[in-house]
Formats: structure tokens, sequence, C-alpha cells
């Protein structure tokens, strides 16, 4: 075993050191290598080295190097030295995080990072929170413990019941609402389709006057971090009247809460902390590894509605248990990297993390409309939205600067124009790393266009 590890910690670091040269996305010759791992289930037994170095050999190269530091695409952040090493230590724990009695370490960073978020986010003391596996999931028990609320409210126990015959519930979201809002909405029996869409202006924002009226059998879903351009629905102008209408009002801020940890990008997330119910990401702009989301409920006994269960043999002592917050029972204990990378960066380190990934954003979009290409968002944090030149022009610089692999950036198409997206949410990222990926764009992007 001690061997084992040991050849192992020296793969992985190995791993990390040849981040710095390799292309980002992994080589043909990587991909076509993946075949070697079609064979049929061993008859015999192998030895672990053994496993561990196919794993190595046949794995490593065919990674996309997103724990990387030029790694620009979708939101994905990196992992903080302290979460990755507290991910490794914790793997050797092998804790089940769901029960306190089944480990008190767990259960005890989990309440410490509670703490901590909630002060550094800017989040209600008292709050409940859950530590699930993404955004999707955050949203998926945000908006259970909103449905859990609404119908209690009219005398109906979702939970016992179902909703078959229940009261009707209202969901108001954005047209730019994030795909995870309604498979959130589909998975718990509200339906993805049967929603109010309020418009939004060019940078994806809800118009509040466009809202509709609002009531107490409403969900409100706001969003916090557009995946495309960053921006913010308009808490403050909205939640106010949706609040004094008794309408439920939830956070999809899976990366945009983040902002509340910097006093210079604090104003973005004004009003969101008068919701009721937030979904965020670890995973993306804290940088643990995958994965880690957390769920916020400002009234923890709506959240430990929807998702608590009791059975004689588990024992309820006075301790707060985890799976009483989270859709999971048995589960990793994530929260202890939560709490390690909270805890190496400090607030100073997350503020300046966030700060940081938004100044090389900022920089990103200087660069490229310098040049002469049109950046098609405002750039208020960390996403930068840019045209090449027509949709099939965009589309084929950004497939040869993803073929170039000095960086990795992704495609969408934003209110209807073609756009190259970049995200800058890692810790590893440095000025260098954004000058060195910003030549390769305009270099790709100067001979796709000749
Ligand atoms: C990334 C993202 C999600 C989904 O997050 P997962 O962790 O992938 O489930 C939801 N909403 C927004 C705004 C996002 O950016």
């Amino acid at each position: 075993m001690e061997r084992l590890l040991q050849s192992t910690a020296a793969r992985a670091i190995d791993y990390l050191a040849t981040l710095e040269n390799r292309a980002v996305a992994p080589s043909a010759a990587a991909l076509a290598g993946l075949s070697r791992l079609d064979e049929s289930l061993p008859d015999e037994s192998t030895s672990a080295e053994a496993v561990i170095t196919l794993l190595d050999e046949v794995g490593s190269p065919a990674t996309v190097a997103s724990a990387g530091s030029r790694f620009f695409g979708f939101v994905v952040g990196g992992s903080l030295p302290a979460a990755l090493a507290a991910n490794w230590l914790a793997g050797a724990w092998d804790q089940n995080a769901g029960i306190s009695v089944l480990s008190p370490i767990a259960a005890k960073l989990e309440e410490v990072a509670i703490g901590w978020l909630l002060d550094v986010l800017h989040l209600p003391a008292g709050a409940g929170v859950g530590f699930v596996t993404c955004a999707t999931q955050a949203n998926f028990a945000g908006l259970a413990a909103a449905r859990h609320a609404l119908l209690a409210r009219q005398g109906w126990d979702v939970e016992a019941q179902g909703l078959f015959g229940a009261p009707p519930i209202r969901v108001v979201v954005g047209e730019e609402v994030h795909v995870s809002v309604l498979k959130a909405l589909m998975m718990i029996g509200l339906g993805r389709e049967r929603v109010i869409k309020v418009p939004v202006d060019g940078q994806g924002r809800m118009k509040p006057e466009a809202l509709p009226a609002l009531d107490e059998q409403t969900i409100l879903c706001l969003q916090a971090g557009n995946v495309n351009t960053g921006s913010f629905d308009p808490a403050s102008a909205i939640i106010h009247q949706a609040k004094a209408a008794g309408a439920w009002v939830h956070v999809d801020a899976a990366f945009g809460l983040w902002a509340a940890a910097t006093p210079r990008y604090m104003h973005l997330v004004e009003g969101i902390g008068e919701a009721d119910s937030w979904a965020t990401d670890a995973h993306k702009w804290l940088n643990v590894p995958y994965d880690s989301g957390l769920v916020f409920v400002r009234d923890p006994k709506h959240l430990r509605a929807a998702m608590a269960v009791n059975a004689a043999y588990l024992v309820d002592g006075d301790r707060r248990d985890p799976t009483h917050y989270t859709p999971d029972f048995s589960r990793r204990a994530r929260g202890v990297e939560v709490w390690a990378a909270l805890r190496s960066l400090g607030r100073s380190g997350l503020s300046d993390l966030i700060e940081r990934t938004c100044q090389h954003a900022r920089r990103f979009a200087d660069g490229l409309g310098a040049a002469g290409y049109q950046i098609l968002n405002d750039v208020v944090l960390n996403q930068v939205l840019v045209s090449f030149g027509d949709a099939e022009t965009t589309r084929r610089v950004i497939a040869a600067i993803q073929a170039d692999g000095t960086c990795w950036c992704g495609g969408t198409v934003w209110q209807d124009k073609t756009a190259m997206r970049i995200s800058v949410s890692s810790w590893a990222t440095t000025a260098e790393d954004v000058e060195q990926s910003l030549d390769a764009m305009l270099q790709v992007a100067a001979t796709v266009r000749a």
C-alpha cells in the first residue's frame, strides 16, 4: 500500500508538471490510445501497481488540461494546492460524510466552512447549507425547499403527498435562465416548460419592468452571473417587490455569488442577500476539485423539510447531520476541500483570486478589442464574448485555437451572434498565461482569416 501510494503521488505530481508544456486539448494519438481500455473484464486479478500504470499511461494524456493555467472553456476552475492535497488526505480517510456519528471530522469541517461561507458571501447567518455535487443539485435542493415552503403555507405536505392534487405553483425565470434551473424544475415535478419567462436586455439581465405580478404561490428564479456574459439580474430593483408579494426568491449564482467576496465587485450582487435560497459552485471559482456545489436556504427548516428523512437505525443526536441538508445520504466529505480552500486563501486570498481572474478577463477583452475584434458583452466579471467576424469565421477560429493547444476556449451563440467564450476562473492563471494565450489567439485568428 505504501509503495503504491508513494508512486501514485509521484505520477500525479509529474502529471501536474507536464500541464505547463502540453497542449490543453488531448492529442489525436492520446484519444486513439483510449481503445486500450476496450477489454473484457479480466478473469484474474491484477496488481494495483499495474492498474495504476495502465490508468496513468492511457488516462493522463487523454485528459483535458483543465487543471492547468490556460483553460478558459465553460466556467471551470482548477484545484488550489491546499484543496487538492486535502482531497488526497480525505481520500485516505474514506469518510462517509452523511451522518456526523460516521465522521465527526467531516461534520465539524462543514460547520466551520458554513460559518465562513455565510460570512464571506454576505448571506444570512443561520441559513441552512448543503454540500452537494454541483450547482445543478444546489438548484434542485434550493427549489425543493421553495416548493416545500410555498405548499406548506397552503396546508399541503408535498413531501408526504407528492404533487398530485397539490395547489399550483408558478415559476418565473429570466429568458436567459441556465438549463440547470430548468433541469432542477423538471426533477422536482414543477416542469421545465411550465415557466413564465421574463424578457432580458442585451446583457441577458431580466427587465424589471417586464416582471409579471408575483404572489405567494410564485417562485422567482434570479441569476447572478450569466454563463455567457457574466451579467447579473438586477436583484435590488426586483427583490423587494417579490418579497412584499410573498414570492420565494431563488438565485442561481453558480459562479456570480463569489463576486460578494471582494469589495471591488460586491456591487454586482447588491440585493441578492435578500433572497430565500441560493445555489453556487465551489468547483468553479473557489477552485476545489470536482465535485462540489453549495445550496443555501435562509430558513434552514425548509431545506431540512425537503431533504431529511429518519429511520430508527440512524442516530439522531444533537449535532447537525449533513444528510439532512442534501439529496444524498452516503457521500464523500466534500466539505474538507471547501474548508481547506478557504483556510488557505483567507479573506484576502479569496478576494484576490476573484479580482485577479476578472482582471485577466479584462485584459483578454482589451487585447482582442485592440486587434479589431468585437467584444459582445460588457466585461463586468470574468467572462468575455468575442466575435472574429461572421459565424463561420468565428467557428473556424475557435476550432483552430483549440487545435493550436496553447489554450482552450469554447463557442456559444449569444443573442443570435456566434462567439468565442473566455472564462477566467482558475487560481493558476498568471498574467504571462494571459499574454501567451492572447498572442496565440491573435496569431491563429489572423491565419484563419487570411
Ligand atoms: C455552471 C452553471 C450551472 C451548473 O453548474 P454545475 O456545477 O455544472 O451543475 C448553473 N448555473 C450557472 C449560471 C452556471 O454557470
